[in-house]
């Protein structure tokens, strides 16, 4: 347990004043271990769940560093932030914003899937910061528009994910453009081979951060395993959602197309929900997100590609109407509730087709999930997959010991 207090960093007072503002009233886990070794100059290999404050953990110390070296700066940007979504930059963009409010720093968000111009005037400001997705960035490199040769931050943030999504190219040629002087900080959920390769590539002595794993982060989730026949699943949501005690729920369904047809059958009965997921324009998810952070609708329906981009608060409930083909985005997905501190309710669905998907979930969070039958369409066949019944008795004498192994023991 972190101890820290954020004035024990010697955080600039403006930026202390704008942590109080945000009614912060202590460093998380992660920002009590990373806070203090970014300040000091170093690399920092940091492997952090979203959920965990993990953002403010690099903006904070960012923030300060750059606001304290302003005497050196030239016409480009001194820090960049590279992110796998463009939900995930904008957050990011809105941290910085909020920590760096009584900051003359300026940030521009460099993402796809919007007009250019808008990107190309802001970056004519000469902002400090430049927060982007790796193939916008890119475009706007090649367009003369922005120069990484001032850049003395480096920040990947999530990097697992922009591996995952393909971007290590695009990420590699980006880093090849910028001083080998830097200093550079590397986030990702979790330590793969490849983040550490990723790692010895980019980063010089890194200070390694780690925090609570995967497991511990769902400890504060209470979650709950619910058989059901895939045919019933929409009526069981339903029944879930107008029950007493969902305030606001996050739906997974592993396809976009799933998305928008169980949005429409929430809708088609009286629950007010919006679907986000990437066949949807900037816009359209931006509205979807905005509508459900201020409680205009009371289900979002994503797919996984978005869970790490939703900072939403007060989330009560995340569904899994599907269960994720990876494990690794079960944790994701359930990290949306229970947000700093708070408790959040997990329900998976699990059909026939899903056991085993379950129980890889199962191996990667080391626990054994609860089911509970308190529905009114438990199916058996389902939970009879996770948990063979025990053979009749009259089959046991053909067990590994052979036909008549047990026979002394029957009776
Ligand atoms: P992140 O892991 O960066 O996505 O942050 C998760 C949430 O925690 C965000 O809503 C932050 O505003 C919030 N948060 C970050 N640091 C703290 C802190 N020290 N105390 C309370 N909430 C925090």
């Amino acid at each position: 347990m972190n101890t820290k207090m954020f004035e024990d960093f010697h955080l600039n007072e403006a930026i202390l004043r704008a942590i109080r503002d945000e009614g912060y009233r202590q460093p998380t886990d992660i920002q009590g271990a990373a806070i203090p070794e970014i300040l000091s100059g170093k690399d920092v290999m940091a492997t952090a769940q979203t959920g965990t404050g993990k953002t403010a953990a690099f903006c904070l110390p960012m923030l300060h560093m750059l606001h304290r070296g302003k005497g050196d700066a030239g016409h480009g940007p001194r820090a960049l932030v590279l992110t796998p979504t463009r939900e995930l930059a904008l957050q990011i963009e809105s941290s910085l914003r909020a920590y760096g409010r009584y900051l003359p720093l300026k940030t521009s968000v460099v993402v796809g899937g919007v007009s250019i111009t808008g990107q190309i005037h802001s970056l004519r400001q000469k902002p400090e910061i430049v927060v982007a997705t790796p193939g916008r960035l890119l475009d706007l490199m090649r367009q003369k528009q922005v120069t990484l040769a001032e850049i003395q931050f480096l920040v990947l943030d999530e990097a697992d994910r922009m591996l995952d999504l393909g971007f290590i190219h695009d990420v590699r040629s980006i880093v090849s453009r910028i001083p080998a002087a830097r200093q550079t900080l590397l986030f990702s959920a979790t330590l793969s081979p490849e983040i550490a390769a990723l790692a010895s590539d980019m980063l010089k002595n890194p200070v390694f951060v780690a925090t609570a794993p995967p497991a511990s982060i769902a400890a504060k989730i209470d979650q709950k395993v619910l058989f059901v026949d895939q045919a019933n699943k929409g009526s069981l949501l339903v029944d879930i959602l107008k029950s007493s005690g969902v305030q606001r729920a996050l739906v997974f369904t592993r396809t976009k197309h799933r998305a928008d047809r169980l949005t429409r059958h929430l809708s088609r009965n009286g629950i007010s929900a919006g679907a986000i997921h990437s066949n949807k324009s900037q816009n359209g998810r931006q509205r979807s997100l905005a509508a459900f952070d201020k409680g205009r609708i009371m289900v979002l329906v994503a797919t996984d590609i978005m869970a790490r981009g939703i900072d939403v608060e007060g989330i009560s409930h995340v569904i899994n109407y599907e269960l994720p083909n990876d494990a690794e985005n079960y944790v994701h997905r359930i990290g949306r509730t229970a947000r700093a501190g708070a408790t959040g309710i997990a329900l998976s669905f699990c059909d026939a087709s899903e056991v085993e998907m379950l129980k890889g979930i199962e191996r990667f969070i080391r626990c054994e999930l609860p089911a509970t039958e308190e529905h009114a369409f438990h199916s058996t066949a389902a939970a009879s997959l996770r948990n063979p019944s025990p053979r009749p008795a009259q089959w046991r004498s053909f067990g590994p010991r052979g036909r008549f192994g047990r026979r002394s023991g029957r009776v």
